[in-house]
């Protein structure tokens, strides 16, 4: 045996393994059994099915949990419901109470905490104890204080309801943590599902929860397969889903939940940007790189696995890159001197291997260092791919394993558009030691975490979440608390409307030739006679000045790119007044006016300088130049509005006015939405950034055919975004006579666009459409399905009214944050700061 001294002399490797003795314990009091916690308490239901728990570094049985089926996932539901009641009322500050009381169970309960979630998830007890733990207690620290602070800080709010909860298998506490925490500090209660490989940590803090004394029925878990999720996801009791897991079953929740008036929030995979200048710190992006791809064995949504590195110095990286893999230590996850630990499960490690075989059919170049693996158990050597195609298999898609692809750039902006050259937009990593490019790098990177010469940090003050197909909404951090409260005077949508068959062939968005074509003249003998009679035949000779020569035709057109177009079908459709009679006609636009629309928006987004890229100040003069203009012609806006409505002066004066303030709200909002320093554990600065979208697709109400129009155009222009609006179908005039004001305010090309027609038939082009960012839509229950289901295509956000009324005059209702989050996206950007 060798002496210390001569140990240390060699430095050779000695394991410095944890105990597993107090998990074994805690197993062996369930009989290594568990039931589902409902109300606090443990349920075992009569014949229950059980699913096998097992440990994936020696692949021994750690216990066994129930497969709930749908009478479980009822009942979850139904206590949640009934604590509900009394929880949303309880005042936050009692709330706070209780989720300072989990905060400090957790840390109680610390060490047994992170041995079982390393026993059952395979990842290092490095990790797990001074990471995933240590965080979970943050998160419910940080939304005590939330809790604590709600009645002022967020009056105009209230909570949801009962949420469904679904999470993924890598960051089992972690992720539990992130959704339970903020759900119960805003009043609702929740069931949640863990996922399949790895329950057992969920079920310890059930235990941790009861302990804290929270009041039965608030939190309860429930095990089970991905069928149980489905029945979680469409149970009609629950008001909102939160997931976290792959794009794929984001993608199946956005589906089914389409039309339903639930909540959801989706935060899904990623193929993540390490961007390496060629002034940055190589050793310290060295380092940086194994965190971020052989931290929890590469299994981690945020994982830096796409290497980007300035190609003058690509050789010297992957060279000081495979000399590091080579010291790298894979083994035992309770050891707590090494790098990785196991993968969960054997059909992960299937799939990672073959991945990598993919990667090597590709033309990649393998390498896996000459170190060696346990005997026993699901471990893979940490494995780089070099030489790829950026359009690659392996370079685009989630591979979910300790695999990293590399590729080169040469100038910035090469290495920013093969950043960008992807699906997902989850989380960056940018390495220079020039700020201002660093920073430049990261405005420009498409993702909503984007880490400056570090990685993977986390803080419950700080949110995270996905652009494009990473999902949508936040966990973490003051933005991560919409997902959980409904403005105060909102019901829960409950839409009267049932989704037809999955394969049922839909009609919805088909185009419709509009009717009446034609005026009817009379003395016609169809079924319209007399409705839709022309108010003149030929164009109006009433003038105000008495002049008896006929009024000069004046054809509203759409408005794209800043041109006055015709629409590209070149049909048109006629609208009517209150009396049936045809007081205008406008284009009935297809297709095509769509993709037209869209691309003008799309280059008035991107171009240099583009929309979101000026300032604040400069949006906010163009909101007040439009207000100016449009009260300059206030009294014209009255009497098209009395003309197609057939509403009252007042009414219609009411409008007008409402329209005018509400474009000065937005001017005000232009310089003062942009973000937040947050005040996380970093040494250094952690800025929130609200963004725009992009470019925003808006089918507008036929309620108040401008102030709707105004209500939903201002908010998404003055944050940046480029729109194309579908203006109401009933009462176009408004939107067509606004081009006029749009021309004359220094409006650039693109910003707004204006397409007439049939809503849905518009819509449904929109919402296909890849280039558009996101979609709001206030038109029928039916519309807001398909929206919803269709959106799920690229994950593009969606807004919808599910077709109940919403009083727009009304400033709590038709203005505010509610616009302002649906225009924005949240992306944090870490710099640290010092040695
Ligand atoms: P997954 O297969 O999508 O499963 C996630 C959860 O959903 C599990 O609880 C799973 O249950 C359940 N589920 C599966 N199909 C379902 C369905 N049809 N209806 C309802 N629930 C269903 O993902 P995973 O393999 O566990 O996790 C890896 C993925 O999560 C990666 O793509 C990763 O990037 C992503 N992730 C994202 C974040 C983020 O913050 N954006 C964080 C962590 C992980 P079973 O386990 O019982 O099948």
């Amino acid at each position: 045996m060798s002496t210390l001294l001569e140990i240390f002399k060699t430095m050779e490797y000695g394991p410095a393994p944890e105990s597993p003795a107090a998990v074994n314990v805690w197993l062996e009091e369930h009989g290594r059994k568990f039931g589902l916690f409902i109300n606090n308490e443990w349920v075992t239901p009569k014949g229950a099915k059980y699913f096998a728990s097992y440990n994936p570094s020696n692949e021994e049985l750690l216990a066994e949990t129930v497969q709930a089926g749908q009478k479980e996932v009822d009942a979850a539901v139904a206590v949640a419901r009934g604590a509900f009641e009394s929880w949303s009322k309880t005042p936050g500050v009692v709330r706070a109470r209780y989720l300072y009381a989990i905060a400090r169970n957790v840390q109680k309960h610390h060490r047994l905490l992170a041995v079982l979630e390393s026993m059952d998830n395979g990842k290092p007890i490095r990790e797990s104890r001074d990471i995933d733990v240590p965080l979970l207690a943050r998160h419910f620290y940080y939304y005590a204080g939330w809790a604590q602070l709600m009645e002022t800080e967020l009056s105009d709010y209230q909570p949801v309801g009962v949420i469904g909860q679904i999470i993924p298998w890598n960051f089992p506490l972690l992720m539990l943590g992130w959704k339970i925490a903020p759900a119960i500090a805003m009043g609702n209660t929740v069931v949640l599902k863990p996922a399949s490989y790895t329950r057992l940590s969920a079920l310890l803090f059930a235990e941790i929860v009861a302990e804290a004394g929270l009041p039965p029925g608030v939190v309860n878990i429930i095990t089970g397969s991905s069928k149980a999720g489905s029945m979680l996801v469409e149970h009609p009791d629950v008001d909102k889903v939160a997931f976290t897991g792959s794009t794929d079953v984001g993608r199946i929740l956005r589906r089914q939940t389409a039309g339903s008036g639930k909540k959801l929030s989706l935060e899904l995979g990623g193929k993540s940007p390490f961007i390496v200048f060629e002034d940055a710190d190589l050793d310290g992006a060295i380092e940086g790189v194994v965190d971020a791809i052989w931290f929890n064995q590469g299994q981690v949504c945020c994982a830096g696995s796409r290497l980007i590195v300035q190609e003058n110095v690509a050789g010297k990286f992957i060279h000081k890159l495979k000399a590091r893999m080579e010291h790298m230590r894979v083994g035992d996850p309770l050891d707590k001197c090494i790098d990785m630990g196991a993968i969960v499960d054997k059909s992960q490690w299937d799939t990672v291997d073959s991945w990598v075989k993919t990667g090597v059919s590709e033309g990649a170049e393998l390498f896996q260092p000459d170190i060696k693996l346990p005997e026993k158990g699901l471990f893979y050597k940490p494995t780089l791919l070099t030489g790829l195609d950026p359009a690659a298999a392996t370079v685009q898609e989630e591979i979910f394993g300790p695999v990293l692809v590399s590729l080169t750039f040469r100038t910035p902006e090469e290495g920013i558009a093969l950043a960008n050259n992807t699906r997902y937009g989850l989380a960056a990593s940018v390495w220079s030691d020039n700020i201002n490019l660093a920073l430049d790098v990261a405005s420009k990177i498409k993702a909503g975490t984007v880490w400056v010469n570090c990685t993977n940090q986390f803080d419950g003050a700080s949110g995270f979440g996905g652009y494009r197909e990473s999902g949508f909404g936040r966990e973490g951090g003051k933005e991560g608390l919409f997902e959980y409260v409904r403005p105060i005077w909102m019901e829960r949508p409950r839409p009267d409307f049932t989704p037809p068959a999955e394969d049922a062939k839909t009609k919805w968005g088909e185009h419709v030739p509009a009717r009446p074509v034609m005026p009817v003249l009379s003395g016609a003998t169809n079924g319209n006679k007399g409705a839709s009679s022309l108010k003149e035949a030929g164009p109006s000779t009433e003038r105000a000045n008495g002049s008896d020569k006929p009024r000069v035709d004046r054809t509203p057109k759409m408005y794209i790119g800043g041109k006055q177009v015709r629409p590209d079908g070149h049909y048109t459709l006629s609208v009517l007044n209150a009396d049936g009679q045809i007081i205008g006609q406008v284009g009935d636009g297809n297709r095509k006016d769509i993709r037209d629309a869209v691309e003008a928006a799309h280059a008035a987004h991107v171009a240099k300088p583009g929309w979101a890229m000026r300032h604040g100040y400069n949006r906010s003069q163009i909101l007040y130049f439009i207000a100016e203009n449009l009260d300059a012609r206030n009294a014209e806006f009255v009497e098209r509005i009395i003309e197609m409505t057939g509403r009252t002066q007042e009414s219609a004066q009411a409008e007008v006015d409402a329209a005018v303030e509400r474009l000065f709200t937005y001017a005000a909002w232009a310089d003062k939405y942009g973000g937040d320093v947050q005040e996380t554990t970093l040494r250094g600065v952690t800025v929130a950034i609200n963004e725009p979208i992009g470019v925003v697709g808006i089918a507008c109400p036929d309620e108040y055919p401008l102030l709707g129009f105004v209500s939903l155009m201002a908010p998404a222009i003055a944050r940046g975004n480029t729109v194309v609006m579908i203006p109401s179908q009933k009462y176009p005039l408004s939107a067509t006579d606004f081009y006029q004001i749009l021309d004359t305010s220094d409006v650039p090309n693109g910003v707004v666009n204006i397409v007439t027609g049939d809503r849905d038939h518009l819509t449904k082009t929109l919402v296909q459409h890849e280039d558009v960012d996101s979609v709001w839509y206030f038109g029928s229950v039916e519309g807001s399905y398909h929206v919803e289901k269709e959106s799920a295509a690229n994950m593009k956000r969606t807004w919808v009214g599910y077709g109940l009324p919403r009083d727009w005059m009304n400033r709590e209702q038709g203005e505010g944050h509610e616009f302002l989050h649906e225009a924005t996206q949240v992306k944090n950007i870490w710099v640290p700061t010092g040695e």
